[in-house]
């Protein structure tokens, strides 16, 4: 039945091959006469270009004094963003208002694919739907479009399917082909098949099991957040005013004075940061508030009906080994129909995603179920000897798809597959649903639809070609040059390349002398991660108005490893409260927000729930007296506790030497009670949980243990920060 199901898709698959070659060419010839058409306007558009961007309080004042913008888009996330630089970019005055941060939305919290959908194309080409095909053809136009113009901040990734039948090795190829052919001369690179050999040769923690073989192909990937900055960041410099943490908290209305029906001419907005309000006027204002639609919506017309419908999606972030360093992998199609993968994304890797009906919230949560789900599933792709631990979970986070039901149509229950534009009876222009890569078409939707209703001057949209933010002066080997012009570390100077672009001078200008032979400049917020201190001070120029603004989005160590995060927190804490003048009050407020958000909202809590939870200490006799012994050899006096003091004293007869507020912090892990010590039962507690590999990296349990080694052999011993196995 399933071999049948196959012939007759690679049989459709061929046809529709053929026919789809000509469907590609019309639309190949289409999107080559709208970049003629672009390049021609470029000369047109005089929005004036900012090299230095105006300030938070600069903006808010022009939001404040303008007496009408054209169009005023509410949401600052990757759909909210791109409204406004179309609208900028077609000389339209521009506001755009975000309620939090740039892209604190789902759009930070995406599996960074910049795709055209592969699933889609296969029930395409299945259903031979017409409509689902363009929508592939117009991603895969977008993914190109979005490589072009932010090549810094995004890259081809090769995805590798791995095949487990026989019969599944043709569909598949024909299918994979397909996605090639349909992307036309936009094709990332072409696609192949590998043998077992070769795939377990690239991929060799994937299961062998079965494996008859693989199929590679390729799609994009970026750094969603500072994708979303990106797009904000060059809409202001083409002139729109745009403010974070700006709350628009109801619309404006007036009567239209040859009808006499009320319609939108503003909002008020209330700036989130000193509580003050105040009114943007605005002929046109667009509703871009991703999952949360329907409060706008609802300011509008109160008793208009909810379209959104959404759908909560959980990630884990595991370390880099689980995956190779430039290949991801990717299953389609599991057994009961969901799609799992795990990515390769800033040395680490993603492996998601579940996908549960939720409540629109906008500090969603991931639990401690979905974290396991996704570890069990990532299992049944390795290899039985590479062992996947609950302690390998470095950060986790929830994202809230909004899912949206067509109000244009009758049928309104049925999720509408891609986005919706809608114009209220009052004008309000709402863009919802639709996907992280489609962005910038969705936006010239939008942008036409606006103009339109609202009799707007403005030409064509001028989006596609457009560089972004950094995106100009970028180079591949730019990196090279801020090793050699400002003597940064490699790793550091190809961060920041691959992070600021062009701009990466003026961040490595601002970094401070580390005062050693090497790196000359540049010091790090923590050792294991590229990140520099004066990417804080550079993050406030972007916008950044909190701590957590930098832990999440400019930098995106709270994504990569909470632990981290939390460590790099008091430092960019301090540095922030010296440039934004800070009281202590402040400080210390900032600093418990973050630490809230990493528990919240990036997976620290489910972690150390691992902890805690843990009521019971399993484990044998034998262990138990052996990890009493090399408690004893801290806690020289047999208090049934250990203190820093006791491990620096060992610390020091090994000649090692750690920071006093590091050795807090290690301590700070395991002590449960939090009384200052680690009682004997805490330790054996912690060790139940490594044996059980609830718990790897504990910093306490790897530096007992190599302390152990130490005082046994009276040689010096290194001591690593992650790596379990203890
Ligand atoms: C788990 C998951 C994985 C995904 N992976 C991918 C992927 O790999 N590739 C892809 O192409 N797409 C992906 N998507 C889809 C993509 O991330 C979303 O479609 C996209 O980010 C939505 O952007 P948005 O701007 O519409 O919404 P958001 O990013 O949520 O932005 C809406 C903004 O509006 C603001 N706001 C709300 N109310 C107000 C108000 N009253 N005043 C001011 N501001 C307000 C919010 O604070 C928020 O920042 C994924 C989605 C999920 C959930």
């Amino acid at each position: 039945m399933a071999f049948r199901r196959a012939v007759k898709g690679t049989l459709i698959g061929g046809g529709a091959i053929a026919a789809a070659y000509g469907v590609s060419q019309v639309f190949e010839y289409r999107k080559h006469q709208a970049r003629l058409a672009y390049v021609e306007a470029e000369g047109q558009m005089n929005a004036p270009f900012m090299d230095a961007l105006p300030s938070r309080r600069e903006q808010l004042s022009t939001l404040r004094d303008t007496e009408e913008f054209d169009v005023l888009v509410v949401g600052g996330g990757a759909t909210g963003s791109g409204c406004a630089l179309d609208a900028v970019t077609r000389n339209l005055k521009t506001a755009l208002v975000e309620r939090s941060d740039f892209s604190s939305g789902t759009s930070s919290r995406s599996t960074k694919l910049i795709h055209g959908g592969v699933r889609y194309l296969q029930k395409a080409i299945m259903n031979l739907d017409y409509e689902q095909y363009m929508m592939v053809k117009e991603a895969l136009h977008e993914r190109s479009n979005l490589l072009d113009i932010a090549p810094h901040l995004s890259a081809p990734l090769p995805i590798m399917l791995p095949v487990y039948k026989w019969w599944q090795l043709p569909y598949y190829w024909a299918g994979i082909k397909m996605y090639d052919l349909v992307a036309g001369s936009q094709c990332l690179k072409s696609s192949y098949v590998l043998s077992k050999t070769k795939a377990l040769e690239l991929f060799p923690m994937l299961k062998k099991d079965k494996l008859v073989g693989a199929i590679v192909y390729y799609d994009g990937q970026h750094n969603d957040a500072r994708m979303n900055l990106a797009i904000a960041l060059t809409a202001a410099r083409y002139g729109a005013a745009v403010a974070n943490y700006t709350e628009v908290v109801h619309l404006l209305k007036k009567p239209d004075p040859q009808t006499g029906q009320e319609k939108i001419c503003g909002a008020r907005c209330r700036d989130v940061l000193t509580g003050q309000e105040f009114d943007v006027r605005a002929k046109c204002v667009i509703n871009a508030t991703g999952p949360f639609t329907d409060s706008l919506r609802k300011m509008d017309q109160q008793k208009t009906a909810n379209i959104c419908q959404p759908s909560a999606g959980v990630h884990i972030v595991i370390p880099g080994y689980y995956s190779p360093d430039n290949m991801g992998l990717l299953d389609p199609a599991t057994s009961d129909g969901r799609v799992i993968f795990f990515l390769p994304w800033e040395k680490m890797t993603i492996a998601g995603t579940t996908d549960t009906p939720t409540n629109v919230t906008a500090h969603p949560i991931p639990m401690e179920e979905d974290i396991n789900f996704i570890l069990s599933e990532v299992r049944n792709y390795l290899s039985p000897d590479v062992e996947v631990r609950r302690g390998d979970v470095l950060a986790a986070w929830s994202g809230i798809r909004p899912l949206v039901t067509d109000p244009n149509s009758k049928d309104t229950q049925s999720i509408c597959r891609n986005h919706i534009v809608n114009v209220s009876d009052s004008g309000l222009v709402t863009i919802a649903g639709g996907k992280w890569t489609t962005y910038r078409s969705m936006a010239e939707e939008t942008l036409d639809a606006a103009v339109k209703a609202h009799n707007l001057k403005a030409g064509p949209s001028r989006t596609v070609g457009l560089m972004l933010e950094g995106g100009k002066d970028w180079t591949p080997t730019l990196y090279i040059r801020l090793v050699q012009d400002y003597g940064l570390e490699n790793e550091v100077a190809q961060h920041l390349a691959a992070t600021y672009g062009g701009r990466a001078f003026e961040v490595a200008k601002m970094a401070q002398v580390t005062g050693k032979r090497w790196p000359i400049v540049g010091k790090r917020l923590v050792s294991e991660f590229p990140y520099i201190e004066s990417e804080v001070a550079y993050a406030i120029k972007e916008y950044a108005c909190t701590a957590i603004d930098v832990i999440a989005r400019r930098t995106r160590l709270g994504f990569l490893n909470v632990q981290a995060a939390d460590e790099a927190l008091p430092r960019i804490v301090e540095i922030m409260g010296k440039q934004l003048d800070w009281s202590e009050d402040k400080k210390k407020e900032e600093l418990e927000e973050a630490k809230r958000f990493l528990h919240q909202e990036m997976g620290y809590r489910a972690r150390s729930e691992q902890l805690t939870k843990m009521s019971e200490i399993s484990l044998t006799q034998q262990e138990i007296n052996r990890y009493k012994k090399r408690f004893y050899k801290f806690d020289k006096e047999s208090k049934g506790f250990i203190t820093t003091v006791d491990v620096q004293r060992v610390l020091e007869r090994l000649s090692i030497q750690i920071d006093e507020n590091a050795l807090h912090e290690i301590l700070n892990e395991v002590d449960l009670n939090k009384n200052g010590q680690v009682e004997l039962d805490e330790f054996l507690l912690l060790m139940s949980a490594v044996q059980k590999g609830q718990v790897s990296d504990s910093r306490l349990a790897i530096l007992m243990k190599a302390a152990e080694e130490g005082l046994d052999q009276r040689g010096p011993v290194s001591v690593d920060r992650s790596g379990g196995g203890v």
